[in-house]
């Protein structure tokens, strides 16, 4: 694939490197100098980058260091790529990038990923949107050093009963749980984890909102893991009638196929 002198934004996917999307790929095989945090993307990724691409590892790097980085190079007419984890859009922190990015003038391209709400969901077979149930998805995070803005407290956002993604939240399952409790969510919620999603060595949790911090301190779950919080993540819910969407359903007539009025 031809690259221009410019930085692809790229999501990685969740690790699997198979999960990349194939544009993602071809641009890690055509790029001049690929920049990646090394704590987060799997090596084998850059093992799609072609011979002479010049690697970086960012993880030990400022923000300044690494726009540095890039503007210099696209300046000399090279193409980078900046992987980011899952899809870059969601707690990528690319925003502080593009704003350095444009202020020096550089384009910029963002190209989508697998996120790992996405993976982690996989991971379990669940469906986050079932039909009568919730058709919701909260993707969020605990507060912890990083504040939460005004309204958008766990226990507020839980006040809906939709399905909740905890991004970053790992370390602060007690408070995840003391907050969804206060919001009304019963103690047997189902909540699942999944740590590393996609990775060789990923891991599945599931649990009820009562039992999450054991099971999560059992397992010693502190990081790389997303966690699912909803009646959608009831791992009997498949076999469990009434849950059925009007896409399938017979007696409704959509788009594609009339349906049919039941005697
Ligand atoms: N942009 C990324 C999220 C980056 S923030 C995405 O779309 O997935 C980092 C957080 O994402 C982690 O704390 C964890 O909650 C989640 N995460 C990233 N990769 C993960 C994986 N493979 N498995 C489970 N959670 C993951």
């Amino acid at each position: 694939m031809k690259l221009d002198a410019k930085v692809y934004i790229v999501g990685a996917g969740p690790g699997d490197p198979e999960l990349i999307t194939v544009k993602g790929m071809r641009i890690l095989q055509g790029a001049d100098v690929v920049i990646y945090t090394d704590s987060l993307v799997r090596a084998e990724l850059i093992d799609y980058c072609g011979p002479t691409t010049q690697v970086y590892k960012s993880a030990g790097m400022a923000l300044e260091e690494i726009v540095h980085l890039m503007v210099s190079h696209v300046r000399e007419g090279r193409s980078v790529a900046r992987v980011h984890t899952g899809d870059p859009a969601v707690f990528g922190a690319i925003l502080e990038q593009i704003g350095l990015l444009r202020r020096a003038e550089v384009p910029y391209e963002v190209v989508p990923g697998v996120s790992s709400v996405f993976a982690a969901a996989a991971a379990l077979g669940a469906e986050l949107t079932v039909p009568e149930l919730t058709q919701t998805v909260i993707l969020t995070r605990v507060g912890g050093r990083t504040p939460m803005p005004e309204g958008e407290q766990l226990r507020d956002l839980a006040k809906h009963h939709t399905t909740l993604a905890l991004f970053l939240s790992a370390t602060l399952a007690k408070k995840a749980v003391d907050d969804l409790l206060a919001a009304g969510w019963s103690p047997d919620t189902p909540v699942a984890v999944v740590q590393k999603a996609t990775w060789p060595d990923q891991l599945v949790i599931r649990s009820t909102l009562s039992g999450l911090v054991r099971a999560m301190g059992d397992a010693h779950v502190s990081s790389h893991a997303m966690i699912l919080a909803g009646w959608a993540l009831d791992p009997n819910l498949a076999l469990a009638d009434g849950h059925r969407s009007k896409l399938y359903d017979k007696t409704f007539t959509h788009r594609y196929r009339k349906g049919v009025v039941e005697g």
